[in-house]
């Protein structure tokens, strides 16, 4: 069996395409102003660093703009949550994103859950993650919505389909099984009490691997004909799943890297763009 590659990177690109005569034709409309996505780092990590200019950088491709909001290490949460209302009542501001993982003196959930909801592109807020569990308009969490433009995509059937997902982070496990459960699958959330991970596996249909760990999920849990999604990332350029056995015997799969990573960036100024384009409608 010839497997389907999942192929993000170039599912970005055609997108990126796309958004940049939506971009022009916006900015046609609006006298020449564009949508701008906020960013704010707190701190100096420098994988956290590189991600934010990715981020800013991808706006530009397309032709929005970014502000980089750059706050220090030893900021406190009553400071990170001045600058948030501020890029809230800014109307030059039509998408805010904060930077995950924020340093630990700083109440990270109650600042995400300060961002407006309309401003909200990166999907990270409890009321935004309500919403779309109830089925309600809202913005996706990036990386998970990412994941479903993707499968769109590609036509990849999801109702009546098993999916197990491995991993319930706030960011990406619990609202990819939400966003599967909406989609019509039978959805499996497994996490680290779960028993029989490997029976678990076995049954699934899709597997998304949402751990954190690399090449923990072995290749021959998963079936034959199974989807194989990876969100994970290594710096040995490696997933979370033990992907080169699966190859020739799975029905598609998102290579790692070029799956799941350019398409969180890409929904990220995808849906700063929506934003741009309810606020100059
Ligand atoms: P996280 O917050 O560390 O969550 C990891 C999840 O895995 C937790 O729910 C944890 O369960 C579960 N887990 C840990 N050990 C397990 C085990 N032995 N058996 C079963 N489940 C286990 O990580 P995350 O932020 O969701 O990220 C997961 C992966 O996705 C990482 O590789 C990360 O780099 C990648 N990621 C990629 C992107 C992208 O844009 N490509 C974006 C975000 C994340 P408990 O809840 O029980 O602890």
């Amino acid at each position: 069996m010839s497997a389907q590659i999942l192929d993000g990177k170039a599912l970005a690109q055609h997108f990126e395409d796309e958004m940049r005569g939506r971009v022009e034709a916006l900015k046609a409309k609006a006298g020449g102003r564009t949508p701008i996505l906020a960013t704010i780092l707190v701190g100096a990590d420098p994988a956290s660093a590189t991600y934010v200019r990715m981020k800013g950088n991808a706006c530009r491709r397309v032709g929005m703009d970014s502000m980089a909001v750059e706050l220090p290490e030893d900021t406190t949460t009553d400071q990170l949550l001045a600058r948030i209302d501020e890029l809230n009542n800014n109307p030059d501001v039509h998408g805010i994103l904060l930077q995950h993982p924020v340093p630990a003196q700083i109440d990270e959930r109650l600042c995400f859950d300060a961002i407006s909801l309309g401003k909200d592109v990166d999907g990270v807020t409890c009321l935004g993650f309500g919403r779309m569990a109830m089925g309600e308009e809202a913005y996706g969490c990036a990386t998970p919505k990412g994941i479903m433009r993707l499968l769109e995509h590609y036509e990849v059937p999801l109702e009546g389909k098993h999916a197990v997902v491995v991993g319930r982070s706030a960011i990406l496990g619990k609202p990819m099984a939400m966003m599967l459960l909406e989609a019509n699958a039978t959805v499996t959330i497994c996490h680290s009490r779960t028993r029989d991970l490997a029976g678990l596996v076995a049954q699934a249909d899709i597997v998304v691997g949402a751990v954190g760990r690399p090449e923990f999920i072995k290749a021959d849990w998963i079936k034959d004909g199974a989807v194989v999604v990876d969100a994970g990332f290594h710096p040995r350029k490696c997933g979370d799943i033990e992907l080169g056995p699966l190859i020739d015997r799975v029905a598609a799969y998102t290579p790692v890297p070029g799956g799941v990573g350019p398409m969180t960036i890409n929904t990220l100024i995808f849906q700063t763009l929506e934003a741009g384009e309810k606020a100059f409608s």
